[in-house]
Order: C-alpha cells, then structure tokens, then sequence
C-alpha cells in the first residue's frame, strides 16, 4: 500500500461525507447510494474489513440503503430539514464553533481557524455556499484537497492534513454521536456510524502498522473508498475555490438595538465580516452609550446555531428544503386560493413596515400588529387625551414619581431612561409604585404599594378626588389647557350617581389602605417636579382605557406635561414617502373591520379563532411574532391555525406558529438588514440601523421578500427602487440630515428637548412635519376623552369591574398575572443562548401565605387551572406577589430551539398565558388580557 493510495483513499472518503453533509440527498445521488452496484459493493467492504466499528458502520449503512422504498429519497429529505435546517425539534448544527465547546452559537474561533487554514492552502469557501467556513462539509472538502495535493507529493499539504485533521477528531465524535441519537429515520445514525468508524480508522492509520496489529487500517480505508468511489462524487472541490480572500479590516458600526425595538445607540464590532461585541454608542439620545443584557447579547442572537436557513416547505405532514422560487410560488398559490378579505397580514415588529404594509394594504388584507396584544388599551385613552401612547417621564428632574402597573426598570424602553430614574432615586426623589408585584423598579422604589389588578383606576380617581377637595391642582393650567374638568370633577364628587370616587370607596376595591391613597396623592401634589405613568399592567386587564385615563388625570390635573420631572410629550420627525419622484406608492384596498370594540375596530388576536370559525380569516401571513405563544388561549390558537386553508410564516427560527405553517421563509435577522427610524425620547432625532452583516445561510430581509411577493402579483411597478438605500434617500427628503450623515453617526439629533413645547406650538399636539402616534381633537389634555363620545362610549375616567366570568370566584380564587423577565422581549429570545444561560425557565410566584394554605413547596410542580384550560408549572413562594396573585414570565413554551430541544433539558419554560379565556379581549381596546386570568391550583398528579 503506497502513500500515494492511501491519500487517494482519504480524498475519497473525505469527499464522500463533504457530500453527503453538504446538502440534503439529492435524487441523483440517491438513486447511486440505493442502486445495486453500490449496494454490492458496500456489503462486500463490510465483509472484507477487519476493523470492527466500521464493519459495523459499512453494514448499517447497507442495510438502511438495502432497505429504501419509494418513501425514502423524500423521508431522507424531511430528516435532512428536521436535523440540519432546524425545522425539527432535536436539531444537529453541523458546525465546529458548536461542537467545540458544546455552547450553541456559530461564529466563534474555530471559524477564524479554519478561514487561516483555507488562507494558508491558498483556498477560500465558495460564496455561493451559503454557510460558514467551520461547517463540516467545507471542512471535509478542505481535508480531501489536502488529501488530493498529498496524493500528487505536496508535502506541505500532507502536514497540513494532518495538523487539520487532528485536531477536530474531538469534537467531530461529538458531532457523530449527537447526530446519530437525532436521526430518526435511520439513514443520519448509519452515516454517523460510518463517519465515526471512519475517524477511527484513519486515527489507527497515523500508527506504525506494527502497532495496530493485526488490523490493517489502510486496507480497510481501501476497501471503504473503493466502494465510496462508485457514487458520482465530484473530483474537483465544490465547496472550495482556488485563490486567497485577505480578512477584511476590523470595523465598529454605529447602529442600534432592536432587541426590544428601542433605538438604544450601539457600536457593533466586526471581526472579518463577523460580529463579535455589541456596547452602547456614546452620545445617542435613547440608550446615552448603554445597552441591557439583551443588547449585550446580540451576537448570540444573530449566531444563534437554531436560525433558519432555507426556506421550507410542507409535504405530506413534514417540511422539506425548497428554493425560494418555490417557496414564493407556492405561497403565492397559498395567497390566491382566498379573497384578499380573507387573508390575514400579522406583523410583529415594524421594521421597514411602510414596505410589507403598503403590499398588504394595497391587496386589502385585514391586518394586525403587535399593539392589539400589548397596550392597545392604554392608547385608547392616551392617544385621543394626548398626543401619543405614552409620553415617558423626564426623570432627570423629576422629584417625585408614581409608577402604576409598569416595571421600567426591566421593561425599559431604552437604557438612558433607566439610567436616568436610577439617578434620580439616588438623589432622593420618591418613586412610588403601584403594582401587585414587587417587580424590579417596585423593589428599588420608596413605596411599592401593593394592589389588586384591574383596580388602579379606582385608585387614581381617588387620588385625583383628594387633589381637587384640597383644591392642589393647577388652575392655570386646567383652564387653559384642559378640556372637560368640570364633567371629570362632577364624577368623582359622585354627583352624577352619588358614589363619591374617595379613597374610603378605593381601599375597599383595590385593597390599598384609604390612608395610602391619600398620603400619596397629596405628596404628589405638594411635589415640585412629579409625573405619573402606567404601561401594559392596566392594558392587558379589563378596565385598561379608563385606568389609564385616570392616572394621566393626576398630570392633567397637576400641569405636569413637558414640566420638568413631568411627561414629556412626544415629537418626531415625520419621515418623506419612501416613494419619490416618478414612483407610485400601490393605492389602498379596502380591508374588513374583523373585530369591534368600544373605541377600536380592527383585527384584534385574541378572537382568532371565532374569526376562522366565522369564516372572516381563512389564511395568514405572519412575519416575525409567535401567534401561538402570545395570542393568548394556545389551544383556541392552534385550533384557529390548523382550521386556514393556508398559512405561511416569515421568521429567522422555527417558532411554534411555524410549525403549523405550510412555508416558512427564512427572516434576516435585524443585524443583517437597514432601515432609517425616527424616535424620540426627551430629544428628537433619525436613527440608523446598518446591515452589521450580510444576511447569513439563504435568509433574506423582508423588503427582499416583499419585493419578489409584489412582482409574483404583476404589483413590480409599485416597488421599483434599485435597492433600499434609494427609498431611504427619498424618506430623508426634505429632513435636516443625509444618509450619509446617519451612517457616520448611526444618529442625528433634529430637535433638542425643551420643557413647556405645547406653549410655542399653541397645542398639546406638535406641529405639521412632526409625528406623534396619536392626536388630541382640542389641542388640549382631555379629561373628557372627544372621541369616546363621538362613539358613544362613557368619556371619563372610571373603575368599572371586572366582568363576572372573568373576575376570581370561589372555585378559581387567584389571578394569574403575566410579567416580563428582564433577559427576555416578548417571545422572541427564547434562541439566544446568553440569555437562556441568564433565565432558562419561569417558575410560578405564589405568595408564601397561599403556597402555606395550599400545602405546596418551592421546586413542587402544581397544575394551574383556569375554567379554560391547565398548564403545569414549578412553584415559587415568595412575598414578592401578593396574596390572592400567581404569576411567571411570559414569553416561554418553545417547541423548537433550545427550549424544545433535549440536548438543554434545563431550558424549559411554560405558557402561562395560554390558559385564558379564548375570544375574549379588553372591551375598548380589545387588548388580549394576558395579565388577568382567574386560576386555582392543584398538586400535580
Ligand atoms: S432597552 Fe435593551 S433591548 Fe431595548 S433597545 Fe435598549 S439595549 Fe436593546
């Protein structure tokens, strides 16, 4: 045996696992691995070699082969999707940065080894192979060119083959054995088997012969390539081309975070087109040079090992890899076998949305956001009193703060806000907050003040009524910039139905002391600097509009709008049309109402599957959200989903709503795509957020997908920019700003903050050229709310309770409240390793008092029962929440990625929502009630 063959023997076998990874099976290959000769051939090597494992191997894989009907070429095709492209729940990531250290992330050293190994061989990866350098095909096709140049006496290449080769037998055993535990279908576990036997050998082969007595590694090599080499291998590498692509030079882009969608400033840094770090950019005016956990941990998002990479495709019940001309196709088909009225549009971040909405609108598609399950409710009230859904508090001079039902010091929408409520809490401002938990900022607070949900509103009038008995408010202000005082005061002194809206009336439904309530208001009131603010606490329960009419009332009442310490009222540059000279912006289509409520018409989530039952929605396109985990009831919600003629979804991973999808195209990640935003927080100014690099595997940006969908429908005339930075040149028309100019700075600040606008404006609504999400009808703060009464719904704030099926009862005697875990923005972190590393799972809070009452114990597992359905959960007694309350993060419950897959067994949440009622919403807002739901518990079986 000559050196020369047992290099041609490795190039071979090498080549052989280069191919059979490189790519699902192709027919043609398929067709060689089961036909006779091959077949033959294979069992004779098994015969014929003395090495026991890869006797084994050979033999395995045989009789996979020899077994293969008609289903298998198309079952070998779903496994390959299943385990290598992430559609299924146990998924393999064929990559050495994985393996390496068993951390579930791409992109680490071993990729920068490798890139200097195919450097020094003068070789780099083919760029039309959409994957890194570490995957293990191009490592393979790697080691059988070096075989290749050993066979023709390079030297250099045989040292290199060694040196290469060894030291990733390590980890590549891992990657066998994991592989062959995933494989269900036979074929994977044989190729493992084959693969690992292989390893071996060549291992053996590296001895004198002497030492491996009496086997003999290079016959048994030998026999393995002679049958390999029956199949139509390429002899040239084809996932390699010749010449050397220098590493590009180390860069830092100033962009932005959108982790949770707050423009918090970022410096990425880039490694050779790869990122490695994500720190705050100095100077921006939404994150002041800083970033949460989750902005820290944006490179884990970007390289998490579970991202899409193909787009999918359903066949018989399983996905299978498709072009993305025939993804495209077929959802085209999937959108036409239905009115466009009877098509959903469900849009779950707004990133670059005047692209995807102006297709869908055109077509006249319902369509939904993420609003109507987060704070749709509060705007109700907000945007028709005021000019936006939340003019967030100026802390840096405020001295005396109430928090009701927000918990900013997790949940902020922004670094510099925080940083700013932490500085004012250290010089001694009071920050009173209402809460049933006592969430992060209620435990920094002054005063966590503990209430039932869905009662704020009664504590605020409260407060509001002692304001105006004391006779505190601001009289200037209420009559010239208020409107509807007199009819607000009528109400809560009780003359128009005799209940006085007191604090005595309050304590006895939220369970706040008469004596708090009337401290706090008239300490609020005698502060120089204050503001009152609520979130989503008083959105997603019943009552939302009217709690958070009554909260913003004690500012209205008090004067504090764009007063220093107060709200800060909201303006923006408003953005030119992406649409510039010469170009038609598609007409709008005349989309259906789906759902009615008091004060909002719209297709509202939680009714989805009363939409689909009626017959209004027989199919849905849904780009970036997780229906299933955060539309509320899930069961209603799979059911609703399972019943569409046709559904596709639009993600980077394989979430539980894409698991019932006939099509899953693969999202770009936010990192990989641009877009120009405007925002504001005290300042306001345009960011920018930079492609920090190239959109990985075969994913695409939704502008790419929007484009080709609108060019499949003849609608190629309404998108007709060359690329996206010409829509973004005609966006910044007119603005005082370049695109240029943004990316330099990732920022530009186009108003600086000013206390008192709505004096120079002459409305509390900003002038013409400026954004705001909402409008007030006089130009004033709206005690009573004009648009209310148009409708003809109650205008002014009031507690109403709860309605009886959902209020706790005997049989159900606790509410179940939904929160946020810091480390987590919404549904969509669950595949970042760094994160889930920092909270894998979400336990059940439960007042140390009822877990005592209930005989349960910390770690004991209960199942949580509403009248609606049951989840099991892992207690966690507490004082924290209190009694009468249970609660857990929200966001948890993946199928998929690391919280489905077996290989992480302690990242593991639960949907807790998903036992609310189903069809059910806030009756102005129709906000999904995911922080109200009336619950028991009982031990599990
Ligand atoms: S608050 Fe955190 S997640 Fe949100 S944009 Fe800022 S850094 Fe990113």
């Amino acid at each position: 045996m000559t050196q020369h063959q047992t290099d041609q023997d490795r190039f071979v076998i090498a080549r052989f696992f280069a191919t059979m990874y490189a790519d699902e099976i192709s027919r043609e290959m398929y067709e060689a691995l089961t036909g006779k000769e091959f077949l033959k051939s294979l069992k004779e090597a098994a015969e014929k070699v003395r090495n026991r494992p890869m006797a084994r191997g050979l033999k395995g894989f045989y009789d996979f082969l020899n077994r293969a009907d008609a289903e298998t070429h198309f079952i070998l095709r779903a496994e390959y999707a299943d385990i290598f492209l992430n559609a299924g729940p146990n998924p393999i990531a064929p990559y050495e940065s994985v393996w390496a250290d068993r951390e579930p992330m791409t992109h680490q050293e071993p990729l920068f080894e490798t890139r200097e190994m195919l450097r020094k061989t003068g070789l780099h990866k083919d760029p039309a192979y959409p994957q890194p350098e570490d995957h293990i095909a191009v490592q393979f096709d790697l080691l059988a060119e070096l075989n290749r140049r050993s066979a023709a006496g390079d030297k250099d290449a045989s040292q290199d083959r060694y040196d290469f080769g060894r030291s990733r037998v390590a980890w590549r055993t891992e990657f066998c054995a994991a592989l062959a535990s995933a494989d269900k279908s036979g074929f994977y576990k044989a190729l493992a088997d084959l693969n690992l036997a292989w390893l071996y050998v060549a291992h053996l082969a590296m001895f004198p012969a002497e030492d491996v007595a009496p086997q003999v590694p290079h016959l048994d090599m030998k026999a393995l390539a002679q049958a390999l080499d029956l199949l139509p291998l390429k002899t040239e590498s084809f996932l390699l081309k010749p010449g050397v692509v220098d590493p590009e030079p180390m860069r830092a882009v100033p962009t932005h975070c959108y982790s949770c969608g707050a423009l918090c400033g970022m410096t990425a840094k880039v490694k050779d087109g790869v990122l490695l770090s994500t720190t705050g950019l100095q100077g921006d005016p939404k994150g002041a040079g800083r970033l949460c956990p989750k902005g820290a941990a944006n490179p884990a998002h970007v390289y998490s090992a579970y991202r899409l990479k193909e787009p999918l495709v359903k066949e018989n019940g399983r996905f299978v890899k498709a072009t993305w001309d025939e993804a495209l196709d077929r959802v085209i088909k999937g959108m036409k076998s239905m009115e466009w009225s009877e098509l959903g549009y469900f849009r779950g971040n707004d990133w670059c949305n005047w692209v995807h909405e102006a297709l869908f609108d055109h077509l006249g598609c319902p369509k939904t956001t993420h609003r109507p399950m987060c704070d749709n409710a509060n705007r109700m009230s907000n945007e028709h009193n005021l000019n936006d859904k939340r003019p967030w508090i100026n802390y840096q001079e405020a001295d005396y703060i109430i928090h009701f039902g927000m918990n900013e010091l997790a949940t902020s929408y922004g670094q510099r806000k925080t940083a700013e409520l932490k500085a004012a809490l250290q010089r001694g401002a009071k920050l009173v907050v209402f809460d049933p938990r006592r969430c992060e900022t209620a435990a920094a607070a002054r005063e966590w003040v503990q209430i039932k949900p869905s009662t704020d509103a009664a504590v605020a009038l409260a407060m509001c009524q002692v304001i105006i008995k004391n006779d505190l408010y601001d009289h200037d202000f209420v009559s010239e910039w208020t409107h509807g005082f007199e009819e607000f005061k009528k109400r809560l002194m009780g003359e128009e139905d005799g209940v006085v809206r007191d604090p005595a009336w309050a304590a006895k439904l939220s369970g706040v002391p008469k004596e708090t309530i009337e401290r706090i208001a008239l300490e609020f009131a005698k502060a120089k600097h204050k503001g009152a603010i609520s979130w989503t606490g008083l959105a997603q329960v019943p009552n939302g509009m009217y709690a958070t009419a009554a909260v913003q009332a004690l500012n209205g009442l008090c004067g504090t709008f764009d007063a220093p310490g107060g709200p800060s009222l909201p303006f923006k540059r408003k953005l030119s049309p992406a649409w510039g000279e010469g170009q038609e912006k598609p007409p709008k289509g005349k989309a259906p109402k789906l759902n009615n409520f008091g004060m909002w018409a719209g297709w509202a989530p939680a009714f989805l599957l009363q939409n689909v039952e009626s017959g209004k929605l027989k199919g849905m396109v849904c780009y970036y959200g997780d229906p299933v985990l955060s539309w509320g009831n899930e069961e209603a919600t799979i059911k609703a989903i399972e019943k569409m003629r046709f559904k596709v979804c639009i993600d980077a991973f394989m979430c539980n709503t894409a698991c019932l999808c006939d099509v899953v195209l693969p999202d770009a990640t936010w990192l990989e795509q641009s877009q120009v935003k405007p925002d504001w927080l005290y300042d306001a100014f345009v960011g920018y957020y930079a492609e920090v690099v190239k959109p990985q595997y075969n994913s695409k940006p939704m502008y790419e997908i929007t484009l080709e969908l609108a060019k499949r429908l003849g609608l190629g005339k309404h998108f007709p920019w060359k690329n996206i930075e010409e829509a973004f040149a005609n966006q910044l028309k007119g603005m005082p700003l370049t695109l240029e100019q943004l990316k330099k700075n990732g920022f530009v600040i186009t108003d600086d903050a000013e206390y008192y606008k709505y004096r120079k404006w002459g409305s509390l609504n900003p002038p013409k050229g400026y954004g705001s999400s909402g409008e007030t009808k006089t130009g004033k703060y709206n005690f009573l709310n004009p648009v209310a009464q148009e409708k003809g719904v109650d205008p002014l704030p009031d507690y109403h309770p709860a309605p009886t099926d959902l209020a706790p009862d005997a049989v159900y005697p606790f509410i179940y409240v939904n929160f946020r875990a810091f480390q987590h923005e919404h549904s969509s972190t669950f595949n970042n390793y760094r994160l889930m590393k920092a909270v894998s799972k979400n336990p059940l809070w439960v007042n140390h008092m009822d877990a005592h009452d209930l005989g349960i114990t910390e770690g004991q597992v209960v199942t949580v029962k509403s009248p609606w359905g049951s989840v099991e959960m892992e207690v966690f007694p507490t004082w924290d929440i209190m009694n009468g309350m249970v609660g857990a993060a929200g966001g948890f419950g993946h199928n998929r990625g690391l919280e489905g897959d077996p290989k992480f067994p302690d990242f593991k949440g639960v949907n807790g929502p998903a036992i609310g009622k189903p069809n059910t919403a806030d009756d102005m807002g129709g906000t999904t009630l995911l922080k109200y739901i009336k619950v028991r518990l009982e031990k599990a079986a």
